[in-house]
């Protein structure tokens, strides 16, 4: 019924206001339902709930309104049917993986993902699913990688840290032109605000709810949002059963950082487009990889898919792994962590960090050099980063 009203209304209005429902206190802020499990008035209404006769919440594994707000609240955002919230990012990925596949079969996914996304779809091998990995960019091996036993395509866009832009809507209907294939779109980079999947063709939008959509760096959590008959049919009785369940505490932080989501993104991607242009023009600087840029080779694909290019950013400088340290050590501000879509600024070195777990040849295959910087721009005033970086920079 909320869903129904706020749909009509724009991303912001949504932002703030889906899926809430008062109780009777008619409290303004969300409460948190810190409750493990709900009392019933009657023996018998007790069974009907649990027979499922009747609308009621049971045990907060699977039925919590905190959680039921965050779920509502994303759902809108997407412009998707449904939403299930998840205990992480990699549990909304497995949720996902488990809940549609049957032994046999087959997934194809972008080569250019997360570090541990990639590991956790190479240990379902042992379940006998197996994964073919492709480039992003190249359409012509999406199409050779499919066979019929193909049920998913899994893609972040733009991709991490190089990012690579996939077009979602070719990989849509490379995915529908198979019987029973589904594109799933990763989308903790741009977030509903900076891009919708599921408008594009998407089937399924998977988020890591710990990045951006907190975007403070307090809380791990994770959703999928895709339509109501598969998140019943699928994912709900997989969450029920296996247990992969949000605490209502980081549901509540979650809608709370919801409330800020499109003020911020727009906030974080004029604050990368000037770093990333400032970058370009600076002599220690060899290459910029940022979607924003004119010169990027899928700018165009960008512009058109996107509505703002994010915040996270990846530069090499000139000379090997030592020269890309002294500059992390260098800055004050940029805080050195693998995390990203904080307000705090960060600084990654993704050779020896995120993508550390990987052999030398993978990584020179997806183009992680040693000379590679990642930044994911926070909050703080533009100029004080730039001249952080400027400082941390070698003059030459
Ligand atoms: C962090 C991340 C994940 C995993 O999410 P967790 O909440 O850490 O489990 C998945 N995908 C992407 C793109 C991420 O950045």
């Amino acid at each position: 019924m909320a869903r129904d009203f706020y749909s009509d209304c724009g991303l912001a209005t949504r932002g703030v206001r889906a899926g809430v429902r008062q109780s009777p206190e008619l409290e303004n802020s969300e409460p948190i339902h810190l409750t493990s499990s709900f009392c019933f008035e009657s023996a018998a209404q007790a069974a009907a709930v649990f027979a499922g006769d009747a609308d009621g919440n049971i045990y907060s594994r699977f039925t919590n309104p905190t959680v039921r707000v965050f779920e509502e609240r994303l759902a809108a955002l997407e412009e998707g049917e449904a939403c299930i919230a998840t205990s992480s990012g990699m549990s909304a990925i497995l949720t996902t993986v488990l809940g549609l596949l049957a032994s046999g079969d087959h997934l194809v996914s972008s080569r250019s993902i997360f570090g541990t996304t990639t590991g956790l779809l190479q240990s379902l091998e042992k379940f006998n699913l197996h994964t073919t990995f492709v480039d992003l960019t190249d359409l012509d091996g999406w199409t050779r990688a499919i066979t019929p036993r193909t049920k998913l395509l899994f893609i972040e866009t733009p991709s991490n840290p190089l990012t690579e832009i996939a077009d979602i809507r070719a990989l849509a209907d490379l995915a529908h032109a198979m019987p029973d294939c589904l594109l799933v779109v990763d989308n903790c980079f741009c977030t509903p605000v900076l891009q919708q999947p599921l408008l594009l063709g998407a089937d399924i939008v998977i988020h890591s709810a710990t990045k951006y959509l907190d975007g403070q760096g307090r809380c791990v959590g994770g959703a999928i949002v895709t339509s109501a008959a598969r998140i019943r049919d699928k994912f709900f009785p997989f969450l029920r059963a296996a247990g992969p369940s949000l605490s209502p505490f980081n549901a509540w932080v979650f809608l709370k950082g919801l409330e800020t989501l499109k003020l911020r993104m727009h906030a974080h991607s004029a604050a990368a487009a000037r770093i990333a242009e400032w970058l370009t023009r600076h002599p220690a600087v060899a290459q910029v990889f940022y979607p924003g840029l004119v010169s990027h080779p899928q700018f165009a694909l960008a512009q058109r898919q996107q509505c703002g290019f994010g915040g996270v950013l990846a530069f090499s400088v000139r000379g090997d792994r030592a020269a890309a340290w002294r500059v992390i050590d260098g800055t004050r501000l940029f805080t050195i962590t693998g995390n990203l879509g904080d307000t705090r600024s960060i600084i990654t070195h993704p050779a020896s960090t995120t993508h550390g777990r990987l052999s030398a040849e993978q990584r020179a295959s997806m183009g992680i050099t040693d000379s590679l910087i990642r930044l994911s721009v926070g909050l703080e005033e533009v100029d004080d980063l730039i001249k952080d970086l400027e400082q941390a920079l070698p003059t030459n």
